[in-house]
């Protein structure tokens, strides 16, 4: 992997969606990434067609790289080698290997209590499988404390985790710290940074909740000066991902994973201003 900018997007469950997604991906495409990850639910079967038919599309209609998201909480291990079986029809040899969340109301099946017990399966049953794993700079909510949470991390990889995409943040220096934690602990696969530029006020509010991610005061104040300007907050979250970036990879980050909300916009723009930084380094933390 020699590109350092890669994308997520979400599939969409109707033909009009699918449609218009589709018209994403070909923009993002231009953009020469290093893969586009494709977002999976966890209320599993239906939903999952949908990201294999869009990892499909990425892969072998445009050529570019692509990992299926496939999270196992409620999947049984039959349905996962199914899964497993369709992608490798389709020479789709990337997952990102997830647990997912666990719902209040629905009973995990319990095949897969943790996202390593799902690459423990698939590295058994399909080795040849590239698999990454999710991990999160400002630790995982479910987790009692940052050092469970680390050797929870360092078991996933231990069990053959090549890679690690990192939650969405705000703050560098918690990321700066995370990636300090996980050399102690002796994790030396590469993590990308997970970016996600924030361009509306609802968008953000639903990530605060749903993510609990710190937000830093200057980020906090962007949100209360712009509340009532649609657009100059837009613009003004745009300018803060790229400062996000730029720091990243001026600190010597190997790469970052840009949630990008299926919107190519965004991503066009956040490239335009950092393509150049993109150029002079190369993946996971060596300078050209
Ligand atoms: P795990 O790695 O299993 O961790 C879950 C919790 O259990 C953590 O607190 C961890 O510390 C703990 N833990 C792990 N292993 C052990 C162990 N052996 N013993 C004790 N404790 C342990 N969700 C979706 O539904 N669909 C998606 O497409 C999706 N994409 C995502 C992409 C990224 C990059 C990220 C960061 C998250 C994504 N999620 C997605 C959300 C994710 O599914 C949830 O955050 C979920 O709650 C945890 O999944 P995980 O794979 O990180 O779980």
């Amino acid at each position: 992997m020699d590109r350092l900018i890669s994308f997520e997007v979400f599939p969409s469950n109707t033909q009009d969606d699918f449609t218009k997604l589709v018209a994403t991906i070909q923009e993002l495409a231009k953009l020469n990434p290093a893969f586009i990850s494709v977002t999976c639910s966890n209320n599993n079967q239906t939903i999952d067609q949908i990201t294999i038919k869009v990892a499909n599309y990425i892969k072998n209609e445009l050529g570019i790289e692509t990992i299926a998201h496939l999270p196992a909480a409620y999947l049984s291990k039959a349905q996962v080698k199914r899964t497993i079986e369709n992608l490798t029809r389709l020479g789709i040899y990337h997952v990102l290997a997830l647990r997912g969340d666990t719902l209040p109301n629905l009973k995990p099946v319990h095949d897969f209590l943790y996202a390593s017990d799902l690459i423990i399966y698939i590295k058994t049953i399909a080795p040849e499988f590239s698999i990454s794993g999710a991990c999160y700079p400002e630790v995982h909510p479910d987790s009692p404390n940052r050092i469970s949470d680390i050797q929870a991390l360092k078991l996933k990889c231990d069990v053959g985790c090549d890679s690690l995409i990192s939650q969405l943040f705000f703050d560098n220096d918690l990321f700066y710290e995370f990636i300090e934690r996980c050399q102690l602990a002796g994790i030396d696969v590469p993590i990308l940074a997970g970016i996600m530029p924030i361009v509306n006020r609802k968008q953000a509010i639903r990530l605060v909740q749903t993510t609990k991610t710190n937000l830093p005061r200057k980020f906090l104040a962007i949100l209360e000066k712009y509340e009532h300007n649609p657009k100059a907050l837009g613009e003004a979250g745009l300018a803060y991902a790229v400062d996000q970036i730029v720091d990243l990879l001026t600190q010597g980050v190997g790469g970052v994973h840009l949630y990008t909300m299926n919107n190519a916009n965004v991503a066009e723009h956040i490239y335009q201003q950092t393509g150049a930084l993109f150029a002079t380094a190369s993946c996971f933390g060596q300078e050209k």
